[in-house]
């Protein structure tokens, strides 16, 4: 039994210091406070929003070294990435799979020299590789993406890398800390360090539900904030120089029928020496992504007319049928957290993770990618039980199998509920989810807003969002049933959502 938000307020609320708080519940946050709970620390964690809400919601979904960085010459990055991603592989089966990709080849030397990159890439993952790179002939690329352009192509290299669905790999991780004993909270929001003897000794924080304001005393506080690190190193010292820098990145979602079911597509090398994905997820296929800097951080980004052209005049080259504004059934922007060098453009930055500790002992975390979230929290915590004098722990999380959430979801609906009943009925008829899984996302997945059901719970926002703005009231109707909310609650939560929903449609 999953214990509910109230229960976990309650516990936090009533404990009178832990040894690790976790500020941020993202990727690396929620590995984190996993990471601690596992080596048997109290551990509790604060998340503003709600959980994934930030750039772990908004990713490529693909678990791998990164053929880019290869490129770039960041061995050493690709090397751990390829290692985490066998680790994730293993642990945590039911959400990261195994996916084939295919690079299409137009010019002959592209499929010596993208077979041979492929080869490189294969043998830096060692005895973790998914499975060998090989050149595929002009027929079976075109029979493994039946929607690419056909002229010019001469063939392809194939290759295997992993794909996952970031915000239920999140849930997973979340169910295993709960059962570690963590504390997460969402829509818990951290206002202020406390110190003592110029230590940070806890935080400041307030409950945006019920507005009441709480303190929380730990040995060691973590920042795990993403793209909004500075804002809490701020707290800690107002005149830090800042070290973040926001990227934007963007993904389109449409049918499937535009290039496959099953085999993901890599443009290697775009005009402007970005790598270009086509992916298969969840009956559709993502097409991403861009690299945009931004000045103005929120969690709320947008994505820039001129990011959709891009999008959609590069993919027109790769498609024999090009995609079309109207043909767009999502688009979602997120904001990667990069930590500032003295590269100008953001797609040269690297993309491995920094752990810093300030001179109050404030253990900040950051950088990094989906890929490397484990290790990255196995960082952060040796670095926060040394400074704060714990003794130091093992990690288990290299082999810790995380919770299997969707399991118990369709246990649920296949045990519990006659397959006629109308809570096993789809609650749109484009979206591929059915009202219990509204109902299992309020009861045991902390589900807070209309939002967190069809973003992060389902992927039904991410997927179709027209549906998804018309199945609002409907869900806000079964949510009421399980949180009490009344008429006018209802319809304020489905106008936060359309709001939230109108920037994921293509205008056209
Ligand atoms: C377009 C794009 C594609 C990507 N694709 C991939 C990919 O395919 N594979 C891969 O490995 N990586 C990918 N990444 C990178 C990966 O998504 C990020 O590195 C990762 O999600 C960052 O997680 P995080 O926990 O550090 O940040 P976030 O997920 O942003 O979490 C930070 C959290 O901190 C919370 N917070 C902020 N302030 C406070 C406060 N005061 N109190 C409490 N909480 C607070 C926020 O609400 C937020 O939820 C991609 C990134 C982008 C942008």
């Amino acid at each position: 039994m999953i214990s509910s938000r109230a229960e976990l307020l309650k516990k936090a609320v009533s404990t009178e210091r832990w040894d690790m708080i976790v500020i941020g519940g993202g990727a690396t946050g929620l590995g984190t406070a996993l990471d601690a709970a596992s080596r048997g620390y109290s551990t509790l964690l604060l998340e503003a929003n709600d959980f994934g809400k930030g750039t772990s919601s908004k990713s490529t979904k693909l678990i791998h070294g990164g053929v880019r960085y290869l490129r770039q010459g960041n061995v050493k990055m690709v090397m751990k990435a390829l290692r985490e991603r066998g680790r994730l592989l293993k642990n945590a089966p039911h959400i990261a799979h195994p996916l084939r990709f295919v690079i299409p080849c137009y010019k002959w030397w592209h499929k010596a020299w993208y077979g041979l990159g492929m080869k490189v890439y294969d043998a830096l993952a060692r005895r973790l590789g998914i499975g060998p790179s090989r050149l595929l002939s002009r027929e079976k690329t075109l029979e493994y993406i039946p929607g690419i352009n056909a002229t010019g192509l001469l063939g392809g290299v194939e290759y295997w890398d992993g794909q996952f669905d970031d915000t239920r790999l999140l849930i997973s991780i979340a169910h295993t800390a709960v059962q570690k004993k963590a504390v997460l909270l969402n829509y818990i929001e951290v206002l202020g360090l406390i110190k003592e003897n110029g230590q940070v000794k806890g935080v400041r924080a307030r409950d945006s539900e019920s507005g009441e304001e709480y303190t929380f005393t730990g040995r060691s506080i973590i920042n795990a904030t993403g793209i909004f690190t500075d804002s809490i190193r701020r707290l800690d010292d107002p005149d830090v120089n800042p070290m973040m820098q926001a990227a934007q990145g963007i993904h389109l979602v449409v049918d499937a029928s535009f290039l496959s079911t099953n085999t993901a597509v890599m443009v290697p090398d775009t005009d402007d020496g970005r790598v270009l994905f086509g992916v298969p997820w969840h009956g559709k296929v993502l097409i991403g992504t861009t690299d945009t800097p931004l000045k103005e951080i929120g969690i709320n980004p947008k994505p820039l007319e001129e990011e959709i052209e891009y999008l959609l005049s590069h993919i027109a080259r790769y498609l024999s049928r090009p995609i079309r504004p109207e043909d767009v059934q999502s688009v979602f922007a997120g904001l990667r957290p990069l930590v500032r060098s003295n590269k100008t453009d953001t797609k040269s930055i690297s993309r491995d993770h920094t752990l810093v500790v300030s001179p109050s002992l404030l253990v900040t975390i950051t950088g990094g990618k989906w890929t490397t979230y484990r290790q990255m929290a196995e960082d952060a915590v040796n670095r926060a039980e040394k400074v704060s004098g714990m003794v130091k722990r093992a990690c288990p999380t290299r082999s810790i199998a995380l919770i299997n959430s969707e399991a118990f979801r369709s246990e649920k609906t296949a045990d519990a509920i006659p397959k006629d009943a109308l809570s096993h009925q789809p609650f749109h008829p484009n979206l591929p989810y059915v009202e219990e899984d509204i109902r299992h996302a309020v009861t045991s997945e902390w589900a807070r807003t209309v939002d967190d059901v069809l973003s992060r719970r389902t992927r039904c926002l991410f997927l179709d969002a027209s549906s998804s703005i018309e199945a609002a009231p409907a869900v806000a109707a079964i949510m009421a049933t399980e949180l009490g909310w009344d008429e006018g609650r209802q319809k304020e939560e489905v106008a936060r959502f359309v709001q939230i929903a109108q920037d994921y449609l293509v205008k056209h």
